[in-house]
């Protein structure tokens, strides 16, 4: 539990959290836990988790920054105790705009957060419970759609393509899916990043333009984020 990493960009006064806790799903190659620090670091990140803070000194660290957007995220911020208490502190003392990043198995509402992004992992319910483990990736869905009418919270999805397992057809099927609720909802998706002995490759830059043209044919904000793409400010490590 708690904040285990904390990054930092200059000018764009925003801070990310890394939050430590539990998370409903066994995602196959999950970020946080292969890749636990910020992949944008100027320094080289490192592939072991610091040891988590709480709230007081995560409060010490970033007095001494100037900020305005927050970004929660790592493993499940929702699963975190810490998470909306710190949320709601740093909203108050500091006026934040706040951002979480999700799994989507759960709903959380409170004035606090503006914004949500929800990582739509599959569609397809046997994809759905081979990468993540779990059954009914309905549940996400519908906890989408409640985001969407959550009037203070603005809503992005995220996916990440894996050649030959979240394939482009499924990355279309949750396009779709999401121009059905609303075609503006910005999509972002992401390159895979394969750990040592992977058995499913990083896409190529190719493939990745490739199945973004597939979401354009649905939604009207698709964005790709691979290591093709330039770091625009340099990202510094608070924590
Ligand atoms: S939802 Fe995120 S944190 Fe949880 S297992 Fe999947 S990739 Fe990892």
């Amino acid at each position: 539990m708690g904040v285990y990493h904390i990054t930092y960009v200059t000018e764009l006064k925003e801070i990310c959290l890394y939050f430590d806790g539990e998370c409903q799903f066994s995602c196959h190659g999950c970020i946080t836990h292969w890749h636990p620090e910020d992949c944008h670091l100027e320094e080289s990140a490192s592939l072991v988790k610091h040891q988590g803070i709480n709230i007081d000194k995560v409060i010490a660290y970033l007095r001494r920054l100037s900020f305005k957007r927050v970004i929660f995220l790592g493993k499940e911020p929702t699963q975190d105790m810490d998470f909306l208490p710190l949320a709601k502190i740093l909203k108050e003392k500091f006026s934040t705009y706040n951002i979480f990043l999700t799994n989507g198995w759960r709903y959380i509402n409170d004035k606090a957060l503006d914004e949500v992004c929800v990582s739509i992992k599959a569609i397809t319910p046997q994809v759905f419970k081979d990468f993540t483990g779990m059954d009914k990736p309905e549940r996400v869905l519908e906890n989408f759609r409640r985001y969407v009418t959550t009037h203070h919270i603005k809503v992005r999805a995220e996916s990440v393509l894996i050649p030959n397992y979240i394939d482009e057809r499924e990355i279309e099927n949750i396009a779709c899916f999401i121009s059905r609720v609303n075609k503006t909802i910005p999509y972002r998706i992401d390159a895979y990043i394969p750990f040592d002995n992977d058995r499913f490759p990083r896409p190529t830059t190719d493939e990745m333009n490739k199945v973004k043209a597939i979401a354009q044919k649905y939604l009207e904000n698709v964005y790709v984020l691979h290591n093709g793409v330039k770091v625009r400010y340099p990202v510094t490590r608070i924590y």
